[in-house]
């Protein structure tokens, strides 16, 4: 059965008119299961009214109602989270213990945006001259979208919406046609949460519900996470009509282990950080490099802990790792192990081998050694289960590899050195650093996002910088002064 899934505009279902849609599938059978619509120009259209007639009156809510609304829809997110986790796991295809993950990380946004009066307090100086006052004040922007990727159909959503409302914006969510069904389920959330009509909206849609987002004239910014094609494709586009704009892409994330380090647990990082949701994370490891004489043994032990890895549908709760979304994907990653084995590189465990579901869009898991900066394999973001081994003689040249490459969202090194990782700290140039740690994602108070071409503009998402995204500063002078007291001054105003 294929379910039709529908856009969400002004608190309700609405089917979609433009008469196109895509292919919804389950990854772990290969079925469609879905039909999604596609909006057409004029839906954004009424979208955008839609949501820009809520703008006006949710702004007016008091700071308290506002953290009211995010305190149910906390609560009704972590009620329901299991069966969101089970929507993602659908049309995902990623396990049910890593949605939950998701969900649990989501929720954590959602926690630091119940805090909104305390983030949204402005600076207050009495006497700035005599008898004037200045203070800062933050207001929302108004119509807000967010456009996200399939591979956190509930989180990245909630990156964004959760700040965007809170700070009294209407916030339109463009999802991934491949796994739409998430962010319905949120949009039922946040009407049970008591959100007014219209704050919360999903559009459904491609690149032509995409560009119509970017040129509206009533979108006053937009949040984009996906891969760097578009994000640079989103922010030049968006930010050409005048918008506000943060586009976090993609990435090729490295993981330097110093030869000090242990060589078990740098293994067991490897493997969790490269394989977890099929490598369909932008902060997957996917690289590892190997520095000095720890490489043999550090490619053995991550090797021998592939063929024990547990690959099967996501709703299995045996499984660890799950299919990839879709089969060109699939195809993509097949094709590029081909290209790493004809360049040269050394396919230590072939995902192409062994024992994998007969139906589906699975990939094993796949360790490619001797690789060089100049192969695809390297280049390349490939996301998939597809983790790429570069030896490095020492810690130097393992800084220039990391440095060198035009992604830079996360990063990780692994030793026993706490001076060598403050050196890292401090000569990484990359956006997310983890010590000892393989994903380093910030926790909802910090800001999340990658340097170079893992982001376009110059906010981060979520946490403070999402609160500074989502609102723009005000400064008020005030003074009341007795009117006998008052002359005509020409000179420019001075402090006094
Ligand atoms: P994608 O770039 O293909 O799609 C992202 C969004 O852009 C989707 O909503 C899609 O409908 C839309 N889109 C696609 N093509 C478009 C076009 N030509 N014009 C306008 N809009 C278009 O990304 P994806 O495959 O859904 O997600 C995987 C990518 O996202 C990876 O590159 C991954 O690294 C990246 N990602 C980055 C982060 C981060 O925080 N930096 C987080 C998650 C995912």
């Amino acid at each position: 059965m294929v379910t039709r899934i529908t856009h969400w505009i002004d608190g309700a279902p609405v089917a979609g008119t433009s008469g196109r849609t895509a292919d919804v599938y389950d990854p772990a059978t290969g079925e469609v299961t879905g039909a999604v619509d596609l909006a057409s120009p004029s839906e954004v259209d009424a979208a955008v009214a839609s949501a820009k007639a809520a703008a006006k009156t949710w702004r007016t809510s008091s700071l308290s109602t506002r953290s009211a609304v995010l305190f149910a829809f906390r609560q009704l997110l972590h009620d329901h989270a299991e069966e969101l986790g089970r929507i993602v796991t659908a049309e995902h295809g990623k396990v049910l213990s890593d949605a939950a993950g998701e969900i649990a990380r989501a929720l954590e946004n959602v926690e630091f945006a119940c805090g909104v009066p305390q983030l949204l307090k402005g600076g207050f100086s009495e006497q700035a001259a005599t008898g004037v006052d200045v203070y800062s004040i933050r207001q929302p922007l108004g119509v807000v979208a967010g456009i996200t990727p399939f591979n956190f159909p509930a989180m990245v959503p909630i990156w964004m919406c959760a700040n965007a409302i809170a700070c009294g914006n209407a916030f339109i969510c463009k999802p991934s046609e491949k796994d739409p069904s998430a962010s319905l389920f949120l949009a039922e959330l946040w009407k049970k949460a008591g959100l007014p009509d219209g704050v919360f909206t999903v559009l459904h849609g491609d690149k032509v519900a995409v560009d119509g987002l970017l040129e509206h004239p009533d979108v006053a910014a937009i949040s984009f996470v996906g891969s760097t094609p578009i994000a640079r494709y989103i922010y030049e586009r968006g930010t050409a009509h005048g918008k506000r704009v943060q586009a976090l892409g993609g990435a090729k994330n490295h993981m330097v282990v110093l030869p000090d380090a242990d060589v078990d647990l740098a293994a067991d990082a490897a493997v969790s950080a490269a394989y977890g949701s099929a490598g369909e994370r932008c902060m997957a490891v996917s690289v590892t490099v190997a520095v000095g004489d720890i490489g043999d043994a550090l490619v053995e032990a991550i090797a021998a802990r592939l063929p024990k890895l547990r690959v099967g549908a996501g709703t299995d709760p045996d499984s660890e790792m799950g299919p990839l979304i879709t089969a060109e994907s699939r195809d993509r990653v097949l094709s590029y192990i081909e290209a790493g084995a004809q360049a040269g590189a050394t396919v230590v465990v072939d995902g192409r081998e062994g024992d994998l579901p007969s139906s589906g869009f699975f990939v094993g898991p796949t360790l490619v050694d001797g690789v060089t900066p100049s192969m695809s394999v390297y280049t390349d973001e490939i996301f998939g289960p597809v983790l790429s081994v570069v030896r490095a003689e020492t810690y130097d040249e393992a800084v220039e590899l990391v440095n060198s490459n035009p992604f830079a969202n996360g990063v990780a090194i692994f030793t026993r050195d706490g001076g060598a990782a403050r050196r890292f700290q401090f000569e990484i140039e990359v956006g997310m650093v983890g010590i000892n740690v393989p994903i380093p994602v910030p926790v909802a108070y910090y800001s999340f996002g990658g340097w170079k071409a893992s982001l376009f503009g110059d906010t981060h998402m979520y946490g403070p910088e999402g609160m500074n995204f989502y609102t723009r500063g005000k400064v008020v002078t005030s003074r009341w002064p007795d009117p006998a007291t008052s002359t005509v001054d020409l000179g420019f105003p001075r402090t006094r």
